[in-house]
């Protein structure tokens, strides 16, 4: 009958006993309160009838909460060292599944196939990330076919405010927009670094990702080239659109001058700064002027 892993007891007995040093490489800062564990999973709503998978579990913390919530969890951990102490903190719960697996390489469409007994379930993403890479593994969950369910994730405070950016605020830019594409993104609530072992330098904030109720409304000619675009748009943030698009597509007299008409056709000054143009301006952008063969 011991305590809840999540506690800060039974994280200190577990890292004495198997002598566990956290890597700041693999951005290891372990979870130690209960409260804000069970708040991540209710956030994320899990409930019996649905698949989680989590990245990172660590030591195990957040797994246990949501193995006691969900039908399956498929936990996905780097560090190897952690693997067998992930088994026996675990053994007690049934339908929680470790494997010693890097989620940037992983084929997730192939893992959940293979792991889950009942695939057909919904699936739901919960992690607290490591910081050095939240941006790859978002953008990484957003390629990958897999529907999300819900994606429900602990950042850094400062990223999840990019992620819920509104146009013409600071923080709106390419990584908010990837994320409007396909899902709708709210903060639940904060979390303070203080209650991290060890307390990373910045607090955190739990997003939660659903995918969007309303479809676009406009489509792109090609997603891929529309992100190179708006990334394009995004390369100096203090500067007009105009001088962001003569980056992006040439300053030749005929190119400015179809530039131009694009931009009188679809209403766009060309003296706003890129973070005022909505996502779906930025598509009817990018449609206008592959269509002029810019
Ligand atoms: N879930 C635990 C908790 O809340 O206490 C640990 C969270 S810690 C912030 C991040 C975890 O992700 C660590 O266990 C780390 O080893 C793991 N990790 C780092 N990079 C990873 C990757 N590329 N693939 C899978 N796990 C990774």
């Amino acid at each position: 009958n011991s305590p809840e892993i999540g506690s800060r007891t039974r994280t200190r007995a577990i890292m004495e006993k198997y002598g566990i040093r956290t890597k700041k490489s693999f951005g290891q800062n372990f979870l130690t309160d209960l409260n804000v564990l069970k708040n991540i999973v209710e956030a994320a709503d899990i409930t019996a009838n649905d698949n989680v998978i989590e990245i990172g579990p660590g030591i195990g913390a957040l797994t246990e909460q949501l193995a006691q919530a969900a039908g399956e969890v498929l936990a996905l951990e780097i560090d190897q060292d952690l693997i067998p102490v992930l088994k026996e903190v675990l053994s007690p719960y049934d339908d929680v599944k470790v494997i010693n697996q890097d989620v940037l390489q992983a084929n997730l469409p192939e893992l959940i196939k293979k792991e889950f007994k009942d695939p057909s379930r919904p699936i739901k993403v919960v992690a607290n990330l490591p910081y050095y890479i939240t941006s790859p593994i978002l953008m990484n969950l957003l390629a990958s076919p897999v529907e999300w369910a819900t994606i429900c994730v602990m950042m850094q405070k400062e990223v999840a405010q990019r992620l819920t950016a509104k146009p013409g605020t600071k923080q709106y830019g390419a990584l908010t927009l990837a994320i409007e594409y396909q899902m709708q993104a709210k903060i639940a609530f904060d979390v303070s670094r203080k209650v991290f072992v060890p307390a990373p330098n910045v607090d955190s904030a739990i997003v939660v990702l659903t995918p969007r109720t309303n479809p676009l409304p406009v489509q792109p000619f090609d997603k891929q080239k529309l992100f190179g675009f708006i990334r394009g748009c995004f390369a100096h943030r203090r500067k007009s659109l105009w001088n962001n698009l003569q980056s992006v597509i040439g300053k030749d007299p005929a190119a400015k001058e179809k530039m131009t008409a694009v931009l009188n056709q679809l209403d766009i000054s060309p003296q706003i700064r890129p973070e005022k143009l909505t996502l779906e301006q930025f598509i009817e952008l990018a449609n206008a002027l592959h269509q002029q063969n810019l």
